[in-house]
This record gives structure tokens, sequence and C-alpha cells, in this order.
């Protein structure tokens, strides 16, 4: 079938070398896109008040051989528009072996110019959670559902996310922690896949990839409203439960 036949707009010859540029481009990415461990896209932008996005497959084959090896993959990110935003990446901090994990939103001023999760006033709010269940910062891993920090702090997209969340999966593959604590209702809707209120999801386990996931209100939340702390005080005893059963 000739171009011109396809529409009538279409008064040129396809440029062949453009073509295939961009078949080539697009090979590029879908190997990249493998090569992360994803075996389908989640749908990017579900229609309002339908179902949220799937979890990201991820192939059991590419569990990444440590946290270097995945930051080293995640490289110079430039794979979702939040890049020319950032400072610098903020990847994740503390025991690479934590039993307890710690995810959070998306980095804030703090953190995007220091380079660490949690280090502004919500971070040490979280430093005395942690500490009020006889645990040090060093001893758990602290994240994010994204990496780099959104403009004036508003919240991740979904095509954020979908760019994002295997690079924290692939953490948690390496980490392999039994316990994690959702910190606010955006990271507890986006991990659990559900769109449920904080305040309905926290104060019992949720099952995530076969680890214990409780969902609790975000530190920033509990600077505005200190009222909220006993109950992050009773999910937190339930944490520690679990975690001296260990
Ligand atoms: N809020 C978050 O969700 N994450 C951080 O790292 C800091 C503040």
């Amino acid at each position: 079938m000739r171009a011109d036949t396809l529409s009538p707009c279409i008064d040129q010859k396809p440029d062949l070398a453009e073509l295939r540029e961009m078949v080539i481009g697009l090979r590029h990415y879908l190997e990249e896109e493998r090569n992360l461990g994803l075996e389908g896209w989640p749908r990017v932008s579900p229609p309002s008040g339908a179902e949220p996005l799937p979890a990201p497959v991820m192939a059991p084959s590419v569990a990444p051989a440590d946290l270097p090896a995945v930051r080293a993959e995640l490289g110079d990110c430039r794979r979702c528009k939040l890049h020319p935003h950032r400072t610098q990446i903020v990847f994740g901090t503390g025991n690479p072996q934590a039993k307890l994990v710690f995810i959070g939103e998306a980095p804030g001023r703090d953190e995007d110019l220091q380079g660490e999760p949690f280090v502004g006033q919500a971070g040490q709010l979280l430093n005395k959670i942690i500490q009020a269940i006889q645990l040090r910062r060093e001893e758990v891993y602290i994240a994010n559902i994204i990496k780099c920090r959104p403009p004036q702090n508003r919240n991740p997209k979904p095509d954020e996310i979908a760019a994002c969340e295997p690079f924290l999966l692939k953490q948690l593959q390496v980490i392999r922690p039994r316990i994690i604590c959702a910190l606010g209702s955006f990271a507890a809707q986006t991990l659990l896949k559900t769109e449920e209120k904080i305040s309905s999801l926290r104060g019992n386990f949720h099952e995530y990839q076969g680890i214990l996931l409780m969902p609790t209100y975000h530190p920033a939340f509990l600077l505005r409203n200190p009222g909220r702390k006993r109950d992050v005080w009773e999910d937190m005893k339930k944490i520690k439960k679990e975690y001296d059963r260990l």
C-alpha cells in the first residue's frame, strides 16, 4: 500500500531514514525495559475512578546482585520528566539487610539538596519514631516511591511512578525486608494499588509481595496533626512486635 493512500493529508513519501531511526530507538527502549525486568507495561494513566496502576511485573531472573548494582542501573536517570528539576537522585539509605523498610512518597527540598531521604523536619520526626521502637536509623532502610523531587513538592504522577517504582522493587528484592512501613496515603496507596484512605488502611498489616506492610500516617502529616501520633504509636507497636519475633 502506498503511503499516500493511507491519508489524503500525507502527500509526501515517508522519510525511510527517519522511520528506521525511530524503529531502532523503539527497539533500544524496549530492550532497556526488558533489562529492567518489565514483562509488560503498567497502565500509566488510569481513567478516573478506575482501578489504580497494576504492580510492575518483575522477572525473578533479573534480581540484582546488590544495591550498588541497582544504583548503577539507575545511572543518571532521565526516564521521566522530573530529572531536569532535581539537584540529585535520592536513592535510599540504611542497612542493605534491614528487616524493616520505611517507604515515603518523594524527596522534598532538604532531601533533594542532601541526597538522602527524610532528612528534613519530617525526617527528624521519623528518627524519633524509629528510636521509639528501640531501633536506630542505620538499622533500617529508608526510601521513597520516587527518587526525584517533584516541582513544588506536588504529588508524583502515574508515569513518574511507572518509571521509578521498578527500582524501588529492585531495592526490595535485594534487601528482602520482612516488614515495610508505608508512610502516608501516597506510599500506602501506591504500593497496595488501592484508593482506600490511609485512615482505614493503617492499623493493620497488609500483604505486599509476600512482605508484611503496615501503612501509617506520614511524619509530615503528624507535624500538622500531632493528635494522630497516638495512632502511629499503635501501628509502631504492632511493627515492633512482629520485628521482635523475626
Ligand atoms: N517526605 C517524603 O515522603 N520523603 C522524604 O524523603 C521526605 C519527606
